[in-house]
């Protein structure tokens, strides 16, 4: 049966009922809320603990995926499987947001060998950007890393084609890990400890030039880690013409340089193929969202994120696989509980950021470049330098932001998430936000091996994180994202930008 349309005044007497009955309920909404709010840190742990899908995300992204260099096919393919995930999953508004990059590369095969004075493998890659040799280069070694410049110049045409030893025997190793935050009496890191470089009595820039000029073959320099351990970096802008080059482990490398000054003649094989990237110069951020279910204050956001590209020498496994598999899994896990946050959650996969944050700061210009953009971030919250579990968050010196995060560290400290430090850390997706004034803060991990053994290295291999640490930090950051998203109050800004508190004066 279909009602009667009801009459003006009774409409109006039947919102005044409505009102009332809403006022007297008021405080016990309230409550209930503060009830579920628990209730679902409880869902997000046993979730994230007991139904984890961590492991098998961190094992595609190393294993099934690798290396993930900016501007490579094996970046967009991880990039286009996260999107899906989170598709999969329930986000909404998942996709790929493109940035100008420029050429992307990837190695398709490297091989060196010492084979005289008798055969020696060698542990081998070209820097990213570098082109490829001119086929298999065989020959004995020219060692020029006790000569000057104008000796060098001097030798012109003797270079041609040749193999070439740039560097003297290395003396200065990356021996230490940065020292651990929040533990007591150790400094907290600002920033990426300086490495040691291996020098060559010509500088760099000098060297390339003329061996480029005389048509060098390839170049070989030395790493500067130990046991194998060799770190690779690279240049996109780097000059197709310009000599390839290769870094080779550092004792491997001592060893031709010291047989080489001894007068013995060293002979090398070697071979580099890379192929650049032109088709897209676009690389790709990837981003998705749970929306926030408040309308007043659905409009502002909490977004989590990582960078998902990586160097190219081995698996990017803690640098930085782990810290997307932190937020991903966060996620999942939000999604999974049917978690109804306040606040909208995004979640960001950075690219570029080992080229210098360039997803982080193209996404600021694309959705944050201004102030009423800025005020709808909530936080920022980053997951990069170190690896193993999350032990709390630096707070960039944001002591009023460091009150909600110590209050939200009570349920994980069984965990082993037990700090938060007054102090910030650099070179990272974070640091962008932090100078335009947003608050933004990145995870504090273990540096356990961190520096001397992965970090940019041909060494960065998923046993480097046991299957409960990588459950760990997801569930902390799930707990901080929604946390973050829950709260009455916004998450102050740091002291020396204006604070625009919006939610507040809403409500007043
Ligand atoms: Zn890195």
């Amino acid at each position: 049966m279909i009602s009667p349309m009801p009459t003006r005044s009774a409409l109006r007497s039947r919102t005044w009922l409505v009102v009332v009955v809403f006022l007297a309920l008021a405080p016990l909404a309230a409550l209930a809320q503060r009830g579920d709010a628990d209730a679902t840190l409880a869902r997000i742990r046993a979730e994230g603990l007991e139904r984890s899908a961590a492991l098998s995300l961190f094992l595609t992204l190393t294993d099934e995926i690798g290396a993930r260099l900016t501007g490579s096919p094996a970046h967009v393919r991880s990039a286009n499987w996260a999107r899906d995930r989170f598709a999969q999953w329930g986000l909404t508004n998942a996709q790929l947001e493109p940035f100008e990059f420029g050429a992307g590369w990837e190695l398709l095969h490297v091989s060196a060998a010492m084979t005289q004075p008798r055969y020696f493998p060698l542990i081998a890659y070209p820097d990213a950007w570098s082109s490829s040799t001119a086929g298999m280069l065989s020959g004995h070694a020219v060692y020029i890393g006790d000569k000057t410049l104008e000796q060098v110049t001097a030798m012109g045409q003797q270079l041609k084609g040749r193999i070439i030893l740039t560097h003297p025997p290395v003396t200065a190793f990356v021996e230490r890990d940065r020292p651990q935050p929040g533990l007591a009496d150790a400094p907290v890191a600002t920033g990426n400890p300086p490495l040691p470089q291996a020098r060559a009595p010509i500088p760099a820039r000098a060297l390339a030039t003329l061996l480029q000029q005389v048509g060098a073959g390839v170049t070989i320099r030395p790493s500067t880690y130990t046991d194998g351990t060799v770190g690779v970096l690279g240049s996109r802008t780097t000059p197709r013409d310009a000599v390839p080059a290769i870094v080779v482990a550092t004792e491997q490398y001592n060893m031709m340089a010291r047989l080489a000054v001894s007068g013995q003649p060293v002979v090398m094989t070697v071979e580099s193929r890379t192929r650049h990237h032109e088709t897209d110069r676009n690389s790709y951020n990837v981003i998705a969202e749970i929306a926030g279910t408040d309308p007043a204050v659905r409009d502002e956001y909490v977004l989590i994120g990582a960078h998902l590209d990586s160097w190219h020498a081995a698996n990017g496994a803690t640098d930085n696989a782990d810290g997307v598999v932190a937020v991903m899994e966060a996620m999942r896990i939000l999604r999974a509980i049917g978690a109804a946050p306040r606040r909208t959650i995004k979640v960001a996969l950075w690219s570029g950021e080992e080229q210098g944050l360039l997803g982080a700061r193209a996404y600021i210009e694309q959705h944050l470049a201004t102030p009423e953009a800025q005020a709808k971030l909530q936080v920022y919250l980053n997951d990069d330098p170190g690896s193993g579990r999350t032990l709390g968050f630096y707070m960039e010196k944001n002591e009023a932001a460091k009150q909600f995060f110590d209050g939200w560290l009570a349920p994980l400290r069984d965990l082993g998430a037990t700090i938060n430090v007054v102090e910030g850390i650099g070179s990272t997706d974070h640091v962008p936000f932090v100078e335009a004034g947003m608050p933004a803060f990145n995870a504090i991990k273990d540096f356990e091996g961190y520096d001397v053994r992965t970090r940019h290295t041909n060494a960065d291999f998923p046993e480097r994180m046991s299957e409960n640490e990588l459950k760990q930090q997801a569930v902390v950051m799930a707990t901080f994202a929604w946390q973050a998203a829950m709260l009455d109050k916004r998450i102050p800004r740091a002291a020396r930008t204006p604070t625009t508190d919006h939610t507040e004066a809403r409500r007043r």
